[in-house]
């Protein structure tokens, strides 16, 4: 697909595992956008940027599009943990994302040791992608100054 790919939509709850479990919260995007501006994007790992309305900055993130075989979902689903320490969890706020490049297939797991091992290798594979010139401009965006 042609990256980058704008999604946004406000924060939805899901089952609450990925905070609680494993140490990393993933801030849920709406099904119906998943469904819809996601339906083409194959399932795995992405980077890219996001930005919670009401904090405003643009912050690196990992996204999930998946199944989740560790948990066994029914439903595809739209994770984004973004990496960052927020004080407060930010349930309904308005959530922009930029998808940037594809990391790896989904996997499944016999751990969850394992699965956050992934994740932790994820997000340092993300934080020094993000740093090329072409990924940095793209936090200048339209899509993440309009108000
Ligand atoms: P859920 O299953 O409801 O998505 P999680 O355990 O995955 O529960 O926690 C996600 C929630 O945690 C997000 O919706 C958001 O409000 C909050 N949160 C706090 N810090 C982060 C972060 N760095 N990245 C994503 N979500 C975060
Ligand atoms: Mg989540």
């Amino acid at each position: 697909p042609p990256y980058p790919i704008f999604v946004s939509g406000p924060v939805v709850k899901g089952y609450g595992r990925g905070g609680k479990q494993l140490g990393i919260p993933t801030a849920n995007l709406p099904e119906h956008t998943v469904d819809a501006a996601l339906q083409n994007i194959p399932i795995g790992v992405y980077y890219g940027w996001a930005q919670v309305i009401g904090d405003g900055v643009v912050r690196p993130m990992v996204m999930s599009l998946g199944w989740n075989p560790y948990f066994k979902n029914q439903k595809r689903s739209g994770e984004v943990h973004i990496i960052h320490g927020f004080d407060d969890d930010f349930y309904g706020k308005e959530m922009r994302v930029a998808i940037l490049a594809f990391v790896r297939d989904e996997r499944d797991y016999a751990c969850l040791e394992d699965l956050v091992k992934d994740i932790q290798f994820d997000i340092r594979v993300a934080l020094v992608s993000l740093q090329r010139e072409e990924y940095c401009k793209i936090k200048d965006d339209l899509f993440f100054s309009i108000s």
